[in-house]
């Protein structure tokens, strides 16, 4: 039987070629009508036999090439009209822009042989794209995405490049941003002065020749700028971390290839799939020898990842080694995304630039994964993933979340979803809280909403707190472990009961002191603080986050042990200080914790960068099979984890630090577990920046496991504070708040 079906499809299916893909099934299965984007997806008119009309719309779901994912069709009978073939009509361009916008994707193996191939005119062209590939969100100016609203607007079509664009059959059938080395963007190579070194096909090749004598480039791809340097070559190393005044905090290496990879990094299969997905993250995985000590310095993980466009990957090949590729700014700066900008801020760091011309709409930095306790998870969401939208049921239109102080990131809702916005870095920089401004802006015009409702930690100084009071609508604060909780439950789509493990550094909690070793029992709409780590008082308040050796002191007064380990210059000014209990902050830090334990078991005084001392301390853990430290659940009020056995075990223990740290990270992931049995919940989540902490994860997950729950982790949202905004979202879309006893707790004692 004849039918004519109207079927409105959504999910990911613009700028992924799914309209020449409806029309060469269509074809295929000798179906008559139409295809045509629409601001919420596509919708197709197709008339035929019924069964072939089944088939179809099965196979559209089934069989569209990645990037695209059609979600969900609705199908209705229409009368028949019987056009005689199929065709594309062009976007409409109306209605509400709830149409997915796409990440940009690194190049797929069919753009790759092209530049790779002698005879195809995009040989060794460094902008090739199609609609399986390429630049997506840094280049796109509004909705809908068509090649005018981008910012390859200036590059008129050749006309080769014109008959694929229009070729229903070809594969860059309106890729918006398609070019070839006629008509698209070029490569220049230039002196800091200015000076030209070097234009057209040459560049690439002069530019490798450039690192290869182990100079600096500043190199300017997809979202920004990259500084690169030859990753074996120490003195060249050293040079650029003096230059950016960047001095220990580990550098991302770029390699060729996945076997380049793997000489380089302890691979599992996981961080394989990872590091070739299009998203093209950094990994961070173990490292082998090879590469200049201060690519990281003291540090046995090494953050890797593979060429993200084809002008990396052609860079890459011409040079054949791995280099340092780190974002293109000044530390704690945005990234630069002007050429002329980037010339005059870059001036003394790189030596030369290669630069393009097609303008970056939106800057964007590399994205950041690492395995947790059994999969990996993305720490840090920008190129690859933002800006990707969450399923969230019930979210409309208006509220914008503005995230933690460190780590910012931006959450705006839209209907039935979040959009969930890139890293944009510490809040302690204006231009960051500028960008932060910007990003909420941008996000809601692409989705054309207007914001009535600003999202906002508790805490009154953290810079996104004052830009959402700054933004003139209705505010409401959200407890910062509170929003990390919600931001896992949301992720896997699970309001409880669950007992949501939430440790990290810090973030101020309702009673006025600074938490971070909480246990929140979450249902539903009702949340309630049933457990946290013994407290202690933090001497010195901030300064103490970046000195282990303060936060040990703190723990050790608590216990009431005089402490002979810490051999520091002004231990005996903190002591006093904590005698007295002047200048010093009440905390359940576990981040703290960790610190402390870093400097008792190994010496290790402070962190050199936000995390460090905890992750060497990880580090340090030789194996995974240690009798852990004893600690113990104390019932009260609320339950307590007190870690004052084991660091007492720590401290007399006589082995080394490697089975130091093993027990004491065995004796956390025991008191976890002795908790949520204490608890009595079967879902038990783990989130927070010292869930980033793998040997704490993997022994969190086997415990709770053992005992028959169920551990819940993060895989798209990161645990640290860049998941806080989309928490935040979450918190004000299901209406989840603390039960209100814990307000009227201790009064506030904020130190400053
Ligand atoms: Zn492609
Ligand atoms: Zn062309
Ligand atoms: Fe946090």
């Amino acid at each position: 039987m004849i039918e004519r079906r109207h079927i409105s499809v959504w999910g990911a299916v613009q700028g992924v070629g799914f309209r020449p893909f409806a029309y060469l099934l269509a074809q295929e299965l000798g179906l008559c009508g139409f295809v045509i984007n629409t601001s919420q997806g596509a919708l197709i008119e197709a008339e035929g036999e019924a069964s072939s009309l089944d088939e179809f719309v099965h196979r559209l779901k089934a069989e569209l090439p990645s990037p695209g994912m059609v979600a969900g069709t609705e199908e209705l009978l229409v009368h028949l009209v019987g056009e005689g073939d199929f065709s594309i009509r062009t976007s409409e361009g109306e209605g509400a822009k709830s149409a997915l916008i796409l990440p940009d994707l690194a190049p797929c193996a069919l753009c790759l042989a092209e530049v790779g191939n002698p005879r195809d005119r995009r040989f060794g062209y460094a902008f090739t794209n199609c609609t399986h590939c390429g630049p997506r969100y840094s280049i796109i100016r509004s909705l809908p995405y068509d090649r005018p609203n981008t910012s390859m607007a200036g590059f008129v079509l050749c006309p080769a490049c014109r008959k694929e664009y229009e070729d229903p059959s070809d594969r860059r059938f309106h890729a918006q941003p398609t070019c070839c080395p006629q008509c698209g963007p070029m490569l220049s190579l230039v002196e800091p002065n200015g000076a030209s070194l070097c234009e057209q096909e040459f560049t690439i090749r002069r530019a490798a020749t450039l690192l290869k004598e182990g100079q600096i480039l500043a190199i300017k791809g997809i979202g920004g700028f990259h500084l690169m340097v030859d990753a074996r070559d120490e003195e060249a190393v050293v040079r650029l971390r003096e230059r950016k005044k960047r001095e220990f905090k580990p550098l991302a290496v770029m390699v060729p290839s996945l076997e380049e990879a793997r000489l380089l990094a302890v691979l599992s299969p996981e961080e394989e799939e990872l590091l070739t997905s299009q998203a093209a993250p950094i990994v961070i995985a173990r490292s082998k020898e090879g590469l200049a000590p201060s690519v990281a310095p003291d540090n046995p993980n090494l953050g890797i990842m593979l060429p993200s466009s084809p002008l990396h990957h052609l860079l890459m090949k011409e040079c054949g080694m791995p280099l340092v590729a780190t974002s293109g700014n000044l530390t704690d700066e945005p990234l630069c995304i002007e050429n002329e900008e980037a010339m005059k801020r870059l001036a003394g760091i790189a030596d030369a630039f290669l630069l393009h011309d097609r303008p970056i709409v939106r800057p964007i930095d590399d994205s950041i994964c690492r395995m947790l306790g059994e999969r990996p998870a993305v720490l840090r969401r920008a190129r690859g993933y933002a800006p990707l939208p969450f399923p969230l049921a019930g979210a409309k239109p208006g509220i914008a979340a503005f995230g933690s102080h460190l780590k910012g990131s931006a959450v705006v809702s839209g209907e039935g979803k979040v959009v969930v916005g890139q890293h944009v870095g510490d809040l302690d920089n204006h231009l960051a809280r500028l960008r932060l401004e910007e990003e909420i802006r941008d996000l809601s015009a692409i989705q054309e909403s207007e914001i009535t409702l600003a999202v906002h930690d508790l805490h009154p100084d953290y810079a996104s707190t004052l830009s959402a009071q700054a933004a003139g609508v209705k505010t409401v604060g959200v407890q910062h472990h509170l929003a990390h909780a919600l931001s896992l439950m949301a992720e896997h789509d699970f309001k409880g009961p669950i007992l949501a493990v939430v440790w990290d550094g810090t973030g101020l909690g309702l009673d006025g002191t600074i938490w971070g070793g909480e246990f929140i029992l979450v249902d539903g709409k009702r949340a309630e603080r049933v457990g946290h780590l013994r407290p202690f008082l933090l001497p010195g308040g901030d300064s103490a986050s970046r000195q282990g050796w303060r936060s040990a002191l703190g723990l050790l007064h608590e216990m009431g042990v005089q402490c002979t380990s810490i051999s520091h210059p002004r231990a005996d000014q903190v002591k006093s200080l904590l005698a007295k209990g002047t200048g010093c902050t009440k905390t359940t830090s576990a981040g703290r914790l960790f610190d402390a334990a870093a400097a008792l078991g190994a010496g290790i005084m402070e962190s050199r960068f936000e995390g460090d001392a905890a992750m060497r301390w990880e580090c340090l853990a030789s194996t995974d099979e240690v009798d852990p430290y004893p600690i113990s659940v104390r019932d009260g009020l609320k339950k307590i984890l007190d870690w004052a056995p084991a660091l007492t075990a720590l401290q007399e223990d006589p082995d080394g630090p490697a089975l130091k740290s093993a027990r004491f990270h065995a004796a956390l992931a025991q008191g976890i577990g002795e908790m949520a049995a204490n608890i009595g919940v079967e879902a038990v989540g783990l989130t927070g920046g010292c869930f980033q902490n793998q040997l704490l994860s993997r022994q969190t997950c086997c415990v709770l496991r053992r005992r028959g729950m169920t551990p819940l982790e993060h895989l798209n949202i990161p645990p640290n504070d860049g998941g806080i905004a989309f928490g935040q979202a979450v918190a004000a879309v299901w209406d989840v708040r603390f039960d209100q006893e814990e307000i009227r707790g201790e009064s506030r004692t904020m130190e400053s």
